[in-house]
């Protein structure tokens, strides 16, 4: 064919020749017939070593690739069969796409980069394909870019934490690298066998060098590690210590909402109410911290100070134990005392609690002020794949979820193809 090779390269296919281009005006697409070139033809599907010719397969298969203007574009071509010595009957593989794919490379690699920097509906119908298609592709361009290449090497510092997807039933453990702050890892379940799975994937020698490793006080995390990385400090996630200190905090605006209630049971008609309402309204106020509160939320503390002192207390108490993590490790151990004979004597129980968990995990929280292990990113990398987990929603399997968060969060997201 005439322009086959500026064909080739439009399409954005190597180690392919052309055949024919044909155009259908009213179905609005372009269908290219293509062949491997040779050298590229009986090649096993999964491992691309050169086998026997098995049969014909299926006969013509089409694969679609990136849009011209507003032409859909597919590829046909024969797919036959090889029998590989190791896996058997495959289809053989093709130089313009993954093995089992139903798209080109091309496309494979525009989908997860609009997975990744777009929104859902922006990919859906950008690329005109159902978002559980997107999660396939997202699967597959992942594991093809974490395929050869060693994600593990020099590790020292790692995070170990849980992450809920499926409306919190269904859970990840996620590893996260605090040194090169991306996520190394992640694996289906919150159990010891998901703990063991990673440190098997990192293998003993690289466990053993493991310097510290950060997680909540979970003792499945705690026991697998224990076990498999025996030089490692053990850290706690200084973003779970002040969880402790935010769900103590919710406890008490609970009771105090309570109280308002009944109070307002008893004497109807008084405007008790108003005080329980604007109690749960307080509540964002309550948990974010003093910096990024607006306006609005800075003055309903104010009101929360007056009209509920215990309440205010509850508040400073959660923010001190913020201000533990935020300062170097000498002041940060003096803190943590001071705030702890305070949370001991606060008379609210659930605080005494928190004091409690503290002293058992004592240990672990002071070595994570001396390594001065960051919160920042162990909260950011949380708080993204949170977003993820939600934006994956639709996707059928956890594998799309992972590929997507080591696409986007591990530093393996593709670029966008581009000829030459
Ligand atoms: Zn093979």
């Amino acid at each position: 064919m005439r322009n086959a090779r500026i064909w080739a390269s439009m399409l954005g296919v190597s180690g392919t020749v052309v055949e024919q281009v044909e155009l259908n005006e009213e179905t609005a697409t372009l269908v290219a017939s293509v062949r491997p070139r040779r050298g590229h033809t009986d090649l096993c599907g999964v491992c691309k070593l050169r086998c026997p010719r098995f049969d014909r397969g299926a006969g013509r298969r089409r694969w679609r690739s990136l849009d011209f203007g507003l032409f859909k574009v597919f590829l046909e071509a024969d797919a036959p069969r090889v029998r590989c010595a190791e896996h058997g009957v495959v289809v053989a593989s093709v130089p313009w796409a993954r093995h089992d794919a139903g798209h080109t490379f091309a496309f494979d690699d525009t989908v997860a980069w609009l997975a990744v920097k777009t929104s859902k509906t922006a990919v859906t119908s950008l690329m005109g394909v159902a978002w559980r298609t997107v999660g396939s592709i997202v699967a597959r361009v992942s594991t093809d870019a974490t395929k050869g290449i060693d994600r593990f090497a020099d590790l020292r510092r790692i995070g170990i934490d849980e992450i809920s997807y499926k409306r919190g039933k269904r859970f990840l453990t996620v590893v996260v690298d605090h040194d090169s702050r991306r996520l190394l890892w992640a694996g289906v379940g919150r159990d010891m066998s998901t703990v063991h799975a990673f440190f098997d994937a990192l293998g003993e020698e690289r466990c053993a060098q493991i310097t510290h490793v950060s997680s909540d006080s979970a003792t499945w995390i705690e026991r697998v590690v224990r076990r498999r990385c025996p030089n490692a400090v053990r850290c706690a996630d200084p973003f779970h210590v002040v969880q402790w200190a935010q769900q103590a905090m919710d406890q008490v605006r609970r009771d105090s909402q309570q109280a308002a209630r009944r109070r307002a049971q008893r004497a109807p008609g008084k405007p008790a109410l108003g005080k329980e309402l604007n109690l749960w309204r307080t509540r964002h106020a309550l948990w974010k911290s003093p910096e990024n509160l607006t306006e609005h939320q800075a003055e309903r503390l104010k009101w929360i100070e007056k009209v509920d002192p215990r309440l205010h207390r509850a508040y400073l108490l959660k923010e001190g134990l913020r201000f533990v993590f935020q300062v170097g490790p000498d002041e940060g151990k003096e803190a943590l005392d001071r705030w702890l004979s305070w949370a001991r004597r606060s008379r609210m129980p659930s605080f005494v609690k928190v004091a409690r968990q503290i002293d058992a995990h004592r240990e672990a929280i002071e070595a994570t002020l001396e390594h001065r292990l960051s919160n920042a990113l162990i909260e950011s990398t949380n708080a993204k794949i949170r977003v993820l987990t939600r934006v994956a929603f639709g996707f059928k399997n956890p594998d799309a979820l992972i590929g997507l968060a080591m696409l986007a969060l591990g530093g393996f997201c593709p670029s966008l193809p581009r000829a030459g």
